[in-house]
């Protein structure tokens, strides 16, 4: 990073303002410039989680730490700048002297780990969030309660490392649970709950499958609750695997809300973390790991997680943990630097709090490449707090949760187009729920959102109808909401009427790209190509009189021998491989194949191309920010919702080549041009601590970012 000494002071000066709060002194020094102590973000709420910028590190502690040096423990997170912990409580092993019976006490507990900890977190000012694990019990007292264990499909238990699965409908979860977790917010003034793997597991952690549980309490509530015997096999195909589903979503949203009833019952105040979006759960957990696998990681894994609870939900936090380990049982070596620097500037950059997971505790993790980075990027949060609280993304599209590699696909589309998003899931669309209204949206995407419940349906409907615009993709629609699928597409704004035939994917697939549709959907972006791939299955559809159709299906051509690969206009059909429609006083565009799924895994310009032309030619939907920056750079764009700043994240993703994740390359003079909220004062950039100029006129500012090394943060603050 270069420095100039009138920058190095600036920096200085805002790291002691975020340090210390009001500090005046930092204002004498610099007089060009406004202090952050200044700002007032206000707040968003009265709790301390919900868009507040707190800053996680979960220790997964063994059993084996319960003999760990505490006050070291305790130096750790604070060097991290943590200001909430998370930790094993109990559940398979209690971390403090326990009383109840059939909870198991860590053997290597001499004390009270879990007393000491608590007390000596709170007393640095951090919280606690305790964790608790009810998928497993120890064999020891597995074996006097077998009505409370899973059972595989071939009638066993399952034993793993002398922990035995319990299952969702038997005592333990369903009732013990509550007994364990009662003595522990009775003894321990903990700041929040986690729970662990709560609800229908079928894998061990080998990943090895053992079926639907099929034990007597499951048996007797399925039957009792729909008539049918419990199935065996797992089989969308099967309707009664299709209420199985339906049981196991009641059933574990069931005791999730007398779970969550009960913890708010014993304290209020308690925060609850877990990974489903039901009862009483105040964060939403998800997680961030390495695949192991020889494919490239999502880059933009951690994006997806946070926009994915942000837009979807005014009242809870995401609580997306960052795993530093690798996956599939390579705990104690970390990921790649880089890598997990990249999604740690996610959680970040797209105004979510942060969350980072060792193996055991940080002190003696072996792998530490990693440790100064996340202790850098942890203290730059921690400095720049205000900066992170009581935020909103700005962006005129929402992306409505689908199918995941057509949802992840148009997470690459938009943001290496650096089209600012919002996701929304699809079970909150159009409901009090979420942070924003439908009608607050230039237009909607629908990425192969398959079931859809007539909710949703008339939502969506009635937004096309008003004025919005909506782009579908795939099989959007066809599928009710317990996953039926019908022949028709029940989205009545995208044009098509059934029935309809589904082509197979199939290999020297293509779409024919006329002069015709040139012209509708860009000449100087087609100049090059008139035939593109079309690699999945895609919806032979007929369409309404109001619609209008674009790109032909080319079928099945011959690719072999090469003296018979081509094809003749004989083999061009009349399938439209886009639709586009006018309804009510909106608009719409189908695309009746996964256009981004295709794209998530080759990256095909000409699928690029179509996206983006459907969005600016074919529904006329502008960019909130215009620029030039590469591809590589992931931009973000925040507002404070008291209206005391907006900024511009900027993260460089340019060190990756394949599964290589080397330090990124330096962009230089990357123009940003975009309509602020409020007329701007100043412009600074946070990372390298410079003061941008600008220019300012009609309501547009522009400038130009020097330079990104690993990321920036181009703070606005206004008039
Ligand atoms: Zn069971």
């Amino acid at each position: 990073m270069k420095f100039t000494f009138y920058s190095c002071m600036v920096y200085f000066a805002i790291l002691i303002a975020g340090c210390n709060g009001i500090n005046s002194t930092s204002v004498i020094n610099n007089p060009g410039l406004s202090p952050l102590s200044l700002i007032d973000p206000g707040r968003y709420d009265t709790t301390w989680w919900n868009r507040m910028p707190f800053r996680l590190i979960q220790t997964n502690l063994h059993e084996t730490d319960a003999t760990m040096d505490e006050d070291k423990y305790v130096q750790s997170m604070v060097d991290a700048s943590a200001n909430v912990v998370l930790l094993n409580v109990g559940g398979i092993q209690a971390n403090y002297p326990t009383n109840l019976p059939y909870q198991f006490r860590n053997p290597y507990l001499k004390g009270d780990l879990v007393g000491d900890l608590v007390k000596k977190l709170h007393e640095k000012g951090i919280k606690v969030i305790g964790r608790f694990d009810f998928s497993k019990i120890n064999e020891t007292l597995a074996a006097k309660k077998p009505e409370w264990l899973y059972v595989g499909t071939d009638g066993k238990n399952v034993n793993y490392n002398g922990q035995v699965h319990t299952c969702i409908n038997g005592g333990y979860q369903q009732q013990y649970s509550l007994d364990i977790l009662k003595e522990a917010i009775a003894t321990y003034p903990l700041d929040g709950i986690f729970f662990n793997m709560m609800g229908y597991t079928t894998t061990d952690y080998s990943g090895v499958y053992h079926g639907i549980c099929q034990c007597k309490n499951c048996k007797k509530r399925f039957y009792d609750s729909t008539g049918y015997t419990l199935p065996i096999r797992e089989d969308m195909s099967d309707p009664i695997f299709r209420q199985y589903i339906a049981f196991q979503k009641t059933t574990s949203e069931k005791l999730f809300t007398a779970t969550g009833n009960f913890i708010k019952s014993l304290n209020p105040k308690l925060i609850i973390a877990s990974y489903v979006e039901v009862g009483f759960v105040d964060m939403i957990v998800d997680e961030t790991s390495l695949k192991n696998t020889s494919e490239c990681e999502f880059n933009y894994a951690a994006t997806e997680n946070v926009k994915s609870v942000l837009g979807s939900y005014k009242d809870r936090s995401p609580f997306n943990l960052i795993l530093y380990g690798q996956g599939d049982g390579f705990r104690h070596i970390g990921i790649a630097p880089n890598l997990a620097k990249v999604w740690v500037l996610e959680n970040m950059l797209q105004g979510a709090p942060l969350g980072f997971v060792f193996e055991g505790d940080m002190i003696d993790y072996e792998d530490r490449v990693f440790i100064s980075t996340l202790n850098d990027l942890y203290g730059f949060q921690k400095s720049n707090g205000k900066l992170f609280t009581n935020l909103q993304a700005v962006s005129k599209i929402a992306l409505i949760r689908g199918d995941r590699d057509e949802f992840e696909g148009m997470i690459k589309l938009l943001t290496e187009e650096h089209i600012m998003f919002d996701v929304i899931d699809p079970s909150v669309v159009g409901t009090e729920r979420t942070p924003r209204k439908l009608e607050e949206y230039d237009a909607l995407i629908l990425g192969d959102v398959r079931s859809m419940d007539n909710h949703l349906i008339a939502a969506i409907n009635n937004y096309v109808k008003n004025g919005g615009k909506i782009l579908a993709t795939g099989f959007t629609s066809l599928d009710d909401s317990l996953g039926n699928p019908s022949n028709s597409i029940k989205l009545q704004s995208l044009g098509v009427r059934p029935p309809f035939e589904v082509f197979h994917k199939s290999k020297s697939t293509y779409l024919k790209v006329t002069e015709n549709d040139k012209t509708a959907l860009g000449e100087e972006a087609f100049k090059d190509f008139s035939l593109m791939i079309m690699y999945s299955d895609f919806l032979k559809c007929k369409t309404r009189d109001s619609a209008r159709t674009f790109l032909k299906l080319v079928p099945f051509t011959r690719f072999g021998p090469p003296e018979k690969a081509y094809y003749t206009d004989e083999n061009i059909t009349d399938f439209p491989g886009v639709i586009s429609n006018v309804y009510g006083k909106g608009k719409s565009v189908y695309i009746p194949w996964l256009i981004g799924s295709q794209y998530l895994h080759k990256g095909n310009y000409s699928h690029r191309t179509l996206f983006v032309s459907c969005l600016h030619n074919l529904l006329k939907v502008e960019r909130s920010i215009q620029t030039d920056a590469s591809p590589l750079i992931e931009i973000t764009h925040q507002a404070n919702r008291n209206g005391a700043f907006e900024w511009i994240g900027m993260i460089n993703h340019s060190g990756q080549i394949g599964n290589s994740y080397r330090d990124p390359i330096v962009i230089h003079n990357t123009s940003i041009r975009f309509k602020p909220l409020k007329q701007i004062k100043e412009i600074k950039l946070m990372r390298s601590g410079e003061e941008l100029k600008f220019k300012q006129s009609n309501g547009w500012v522009e400038f130009i970012v020097p330079q990104v090394d690993d990321f920036e943060m181009v703070l606005c603050l206004y008039k």
